[in-house]
């Protein structure tokens, strides 16, 4: 078997797209222009190619873009100080603080800030509550566009195994929460797991996010299972930099009956989505009705 490939760059164009024609019709009909800032403290490279992404697909849908960079050695009380202005600003509809944070602030003090209503990354302690009861939340951009791939795959996820492999709460235990809340049965795995490529190979669907590249290898695949591909890993091979996922592509595309590739799978989807939950963010507050098929 040779696995369908699951293009998240062709997913998310679409998703950006739609996004895109919501915030025109969002200015024409009510004069709204929905807007998201983004906060990064200190120079991590890879932080700041992310930020720099993200200000321009912003840009590119039409929204607003509020770009704050602070200094490595800037205080607790001045970041506080300024996600609580963000909050304040009514131009401002979705915060997004990056992460990690230097070492000596404390990321939960900060993201336990932001207002719920705008964060838009779903880390608040609030939305962790309402995804976990099934009560509508700002959804974590990773998994909330690993979902969007799965239900428009499979149509319908209700009755299906899923094994997610990874407890983070940025990716494995929202992605579960996801799953469970359109009916699967889920089971989450990680370090302790014992025999996990036993357990993997119970699920049809197969939910990567474990940050060690190429672990899952075609062995832990169900012969036709959809495989999701969360890993980012950046590896030297053959001399050259190289970007690979948690799973080995090559062994489990023969086994799998779906696999997203890495990269152009679910990290275009993350940025997608983080837009998505930028423009849920300011049709909520201004009580208008959300875009169909974004939200979980
Ligand atoms: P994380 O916080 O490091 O969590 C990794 C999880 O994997 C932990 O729960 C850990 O288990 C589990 N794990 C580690 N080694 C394992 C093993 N040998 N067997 C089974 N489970 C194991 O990572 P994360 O933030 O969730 O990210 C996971 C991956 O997704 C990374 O590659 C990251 O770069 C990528 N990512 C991608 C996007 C995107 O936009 N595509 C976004 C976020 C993250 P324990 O809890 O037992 O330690």
């Amino acid at each position: 078997m040779t696995a369908t490939v699951i293009d998240g760059k062709v997913f998310a164009a679409k998703v950006r797209a739609q996004v895109q024609a919501h915030v025109a019709k969002l200015r024409e009909s009510h004069g709204i222009q929905p807007g998201l800032a983004v906060v990064l403290v200190g120079e991590d490279p890879a932080s700041q190619v992310y930020v720099r992404n993200k200000h321009a697909s912003t840009i590119e849908v039409g929204m607003a873009s509020f770009e704050h960079r602070l200094a490595a050695d800037t205080s607790e009380a001045d970041l506080l100080a300024l996600v609580n202005s963000l909050n304040a600003d009514p131009k401002v509809h979705a915060i997004l603080v990056q992460l990690p944070l230097p070492a000596h602030l404390n990321s939960e003090l900060i993201i336990n800030t932001i207002d719920p209503a705008k964060d838009v990354d779903g880390f608040h302690i609030s939305n962790v509550g309402l995804l976990g009861t099934g009560q509508k939340s700002m959804v974590p951009c990773t998994p909330l566009g690993c979902l969007m791939m799965l239900r428009d795959h499979h149509g319908s996820l209700a009755g299906l195994n899923a094994v997610v492999v990874g407890r983070s709460n940025i990716v494995g235990k929202p992605m579960a929460q996801l799953l469970l809340g359109d009916s699967c049965t889920v089971t989450i795995a990680h370090s302790r797991t014992k025999d996990l490529a036993a357990v993997c190979r119970g699920a049809d669907i197969l939910v990567a996010a474990v940050g060690r590249p190429e672990m899952i290898t075609g062995d832990y695949v169900k012969p036709g299972a959809t495989v999701i591909d969360v890993g980012i890993n950046r590896i030297e091979r053959d001399g050259k930099n190289k970007l690979v996922g948690d799973v080995h592509y090559e062994s489990a595309a023969k086994v799998a009956g779906a696999i997203t590739p890495v990269p152009g799978g679910v990290g275009p989807m993350t940025i997608a989505c983080l837009l998505a939950n930028a423009l849920t963010a300011c049709c909520r507050v201004n009580g208008l009705p959300e875009p169909d098929g974004l939200t979980a």
